[in-house]
């Protein structure tokens, strides 16, 4: 497909208003060039969206670019990075023109509003598959690993988890909706916001933090692990959106738990940076929910609200516990 492939490139990906000054050479050579701010490290992060596996054929293509950045973005701000460059591989079953201008139109709405600029890839014909390799800068002292929790200090989340996992329950139980909640969960599934700004906030602040793609609690346990520690989480304190209460109000703390593609980010605070935490909160534009602490014994604990320990099915975060 040599001069589709060429022309895919210059029609869809070459030409991108508002550039960033740090982006020397971009689409068109055999690589690109870029610059570095001094004092910071690259903070880079790969994902792949295979059709079938992670979206359907069906999905909508503006939903399929948005997400295809969003979840990269995601990592960059789990990581407290400020994104700045991506490159993209796109494998192509054939070349949908109305498939491509949606893609695009999802994918560079969502760089525009967080200053990224697509500085390269590759476009090869094959089973529709997504990569998206996402570049940012911080401080190297001021990342946030998943290593770095300690006893004592609170579990924080962004948002309001389990609402993705809700729309997957949703549409596999063909469950009627009202409008407003169908389109709030839709939206939670197929457009996530990248916790950006939280991500830059928490430098400083957070010990440790994730962004949760595959659960809450099987997220929190990749910082558990990796902090040689366990935690105490207490389910009264799960912030659940107006939704999932209504929608499954016997199953939201499951959700919130298990169900995964929130992209919202778990974060671990000592006791002391917890009102600095607050001040920039005020500002966000999601919730920032305290729902547990960080433990010396191993292993993850969830508490009803009469105190006993939860028998929640433990399937998604079995191996943790
Ligand atoms: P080469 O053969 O040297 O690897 P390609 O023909 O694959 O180069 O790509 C030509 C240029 O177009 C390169 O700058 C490459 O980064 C860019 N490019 C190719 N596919 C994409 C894409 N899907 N998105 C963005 N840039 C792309
Ligand atoms: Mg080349």
């Amino acid at each position: 497909m040599a001069d589709s492939e060429f022309s895919i490139i210059q029609r869809y990906f070459a030409h991108q208003p508002g550039q960033r000054r740090d982006v020397l050479l971009g689409i068109g050579d055999d690589a690109a060039l870029l610059s570095v701010p001094a004092g910071q490290a690259l903070v880079v992060t790969l994902d792949t969206l295979v059709c079938g596996t992670h979206f359907l054929a069906s999905a909508p293509p503006d939903s399929i670019g948005h997400k295809a950045l969003a979840v990269n973005l995601s990592d960059l701000a789990a990581m407290g990075a400020e994104p700045a460059w991506v490159t993209l591989a796109l494998t192509l079953p054939k070349v949908d023109q109305h498939w491509l201008d949606g893609f695009c139109h999802g994918f560079f709405s969502l760089a525009a509003q967080h200053n990224v600029t697509l500085v390269g890839g590759d476009t090869t014909s094959g089973p529709l598959a997504i990569s998206v390799q996402a570049h940012g800068f911080a401080p190297p002292l001021q990342t946030l690993r998943r290593s770095a929790a300690r006893p004592g200090d609170c579990i924080f989340v962004t948002g309001t988890p389990g609402d993705a996992g809700l729309a997957l329950a949703v549409a596999a139980k063909r469950q009627a909706v009202a409008t407003e909640h169908h389109t709030h969960i839709q939206n939670r599934l197929d457009r996530p916001q990248p916790r950006i700004r939280q991500g830059l906030d928490l430098r400083g602040i957070a010990s440790a933090a994730i962004d949760i793609s595959d659960g809450l609690a099987q997220d929190l346990g990749h910082i558990l692990t990796a902090s040689h520690c366990g935690a105490s989480l207490y389910l009264a304190q799960l912030p659940y959106s107006a939704a999932l209460t209504t929608l499954a109000p016997d199953t939201a703390a499951q959700l919130a738990l298990s169900g995964g593609d929130d992209y919202e980010l778990c974060f671990t605070v000592p006791p002391h940076q917890i009102s600095r935490l607050y001040e920039r909160a005020a500002a966000w534009d999601c919730r920032c929910t305290e729902i547990g602490v960080i433990e010396r014994q191993p292993g993850l604990r969830c508490y009803r609200p009469d105190g006993t320990v939860s028998t929640l099915d433990m399937r998604g975060y079995e191996h943790f516990t």
